[in-house]
């Protein structure tokens, strides 16, 4: 609320919360980007940070939802994209966690979350972080109703230096309470590019805090899931997100096969239009 009024009709009328793509895609996937956006609602003004602060990291993911984009296309799966700044509200964070609205980010001050009231919270939560959620809890449950058995995949991306200390793994892997599917992802990844480092539980882990969707969703529902985390210089220009997107489309389709999901999907629905040709 920093210095503009609030409108939220008008602002409804122009942006929703959270976008869905491909929603009847017929892949096992399905695809969030929680930190896809580096938008500002109008009512929020710029929080008093700089243009150039609101393009960096900390507002956003630079690169991800250009990656997920991709890969909705390449798995034919849907993808669920929230359409705010994670400095107004975190889709990635349990509703009452400290950093929901953060006053600091890295080493950066946040003015316009300082000092907001419950109030002001539960309003940005209304207003984005329970849309987000709601719909792409609506997109799993109703693959699960189908008799599919979806796997969630969130896309991010990290920083190459976090307070000075560098971060070498072009990418890592998160895994949630269940390990299975994320290990097989990573032997998948390791079979296509022997060469590459890829971080286990980096930059970060489930233990940080900072996996609320793969929580909430993927075991709060009982369906696998794996939140991959890509370093952002590899993916800020189109040779790298399509590079990028291409891998990930072959080795999360090899990680599913090689846990028979490939053969079930085919059993189920007659042909696997997993939609990766090359
Ligand atoms: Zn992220």
């Amino acid at each position: 609320m920093v210095g503009h009024q609030y409108d939220l009709g008008r602002e409804a009328s122009v942006v929703p919360p959270v976008l869905v793509f491909n929603v009847t895609g017929r892949s096992p996937f399905v695809l969030a980007c929680d930190h896809a956006s580096n938008r500002f609602p109008d009512r929020f003004g710029d929080l008093g940070l700089t243009p150039h602060q609101r393009l960096m990291h900390i507002a956003w993911d630079p690169g991800a939802l250009a990656v997920a984009l991709r890969l909705s296309d390449l798995l034919d799966a849907p993808l669920v994209a929230s359409t705010v700044s994670r400095l107004v509200v975190d889709c990635n964070r349990r509703p009452d966690a400290p950093d929901l609205c953060p006053a600091i980010s890295e080493r950066t001050d946040i003015p316009g979350n300082r000092g907001i009231g419950a109030n002001e919270r539960a309003e940005r939560i209304g207003a984005y972080h329970t849309p987000f959620h709601d719909l792409l809890g609506e997109v799993i449950e109703t693959r699960k109703a189908g008799g599919q058995a979806p796997i969630l995949v969130t896309v991010h991306s990290f920083t190459p230096v976090y307070k000075d200390v560098p971060r070498p793994w072009p990418i890592g892997l998160i895994h949630p309470r269940d390990e299975g599917f994320t290990a097989a992802l990573r032997d998948a990844l390791i079979a296509d590019g022997p060469e590459l480092d890829v971080g286990w539980n980096q930059p970060y882990s489930a233990l940080n805090g900072v996996t609320y969707t793969l929580e909430h969703h993927g075991d709060g529902r009982g369906i696998e899931s794996t939140m991959i985390e890509i370093r952002h210089d590899e993916i800020l220009e189109t040779d790298g997100i399509i590079g990028w997107a291409e891998r990930l489309a072959r080795c999360l389709q090899a990680a599913h096969g090689s846990r028979g999901g490939a053969a079930n999907f085919i059993e189920r629905h007659g042909q696997f239009t997993g939609g990766f040709d090359g």
